[in-house]
């Protein structure tokens, strides 16, 4: 792929619900390697946006082109898009039945057809990267809610994602917990991997964000660079937000 082509375009994207439109005229590009943070109050459409991403939702408007392929054409499976791109919720939903290892090793094994032996080598190299490496036979239940993230974060990686979507990962967690899970965010930004983030953690996006956007009532308000955003060269409305949460 060509540097210069963003891994994500989204061209004047239109959501609606009903009467409501929650998505308006919304463009964002996001570059290889790039980690894009998107903040805004509750309601704003947040996680709308990244649902249309991984086509969870259909939009009614615009274009979303992933790698270079306009993603919302009817051609496209979900099912094959979701393999290249990992999501991770605020509930991060493990299968409560299979072990730390297991669980990521479920979709290599399944949708991949990878070896028992090859998808546990991975599993065990995953649960060293996100920094439990102890924790391969524990259950979700004898985890705590940060290592269950990271679980669910490995379980994602263990797919080779070429993108990845954080919804809130750490707004179910006690506050001895996000640390962790943001450290292990912010390494995954480092190596490159290219994500967009929704969170609230300002710490977070000042160490890993190369693009800060702001929603706010369906419309991307700004969208600027970390340096910029927090050199205090920003909107009104994206002011008083972050004025509300900080
Ligand atoms: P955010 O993640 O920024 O809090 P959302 O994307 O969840 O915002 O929601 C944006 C708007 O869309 C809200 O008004 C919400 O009530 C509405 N909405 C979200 N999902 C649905 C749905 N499945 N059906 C109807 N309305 C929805
Ligand atoms: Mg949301």
């Amino acid at each position: 792929m060509s540097k210069s082509k963003p891994v994500l375009e989204i061209i004047g994207v239109d959501k609606h619900f009903g009467p409501q439109h929650v998505l308006k005229n919304c463009s964002l590009n996001v570059a290889q390697g790039e980690t894009v943070v998107l903040i805004g109050p509750s309601g704003s459409g947040k996680s709308t946006l990244l649902r249309c991403i991984n086509l969870l939702e259909p939009v009614q408007g615009g274009s979303i082109f992933f790698r270079n392929k306009d993603i919302t054409h009817a051609s496209v499976e979900p099912h094959k898009l979701r393999q290249d791109i990992g999501m991770v919720f605020q509930n991060y939903e493990l299968f409560s039945h299979l072990t730390a290892a297991e669980n990521i090793m479920l979709a290599p094994m399944t949708v991949l057809g990878v070896s028992r032996s090859e998808a546990e080598a991975q599993a065990l190299e995953l649960l060293g990267k996100v920094r439990i490496p102890d924790k391969a036979d524990s259950f979700p239940d004898e985890l705590s809610g940060g290592q269950q993230q990271r679980v669910a974060i490995a379980r994602a990686l263990a797919m080779k994602p070429k993108l990845m979507l954080f919804d809130e990962p750490t707004s179910a967690l006690d506050p001895e917990m996000i640390r962790e899970v943001l450290d292990v965010m912010a390494d995954l930004s480092a190596e490159g991997m290219t994500s967009i983030v929704v969170t609230h953690e300002m710490g977070f996006a000042k160490r890993a964000a190369n693009q800060i956007v702001f929603m706010e009532n369906g419309e991307i308000i700004e969208n600027a660079t970390g340096e910029k955003f927090f050199g205090g060269d920003v909107s009104l409305r994206a002011q008083r937000f972050l004025d509300q949460i900080l």
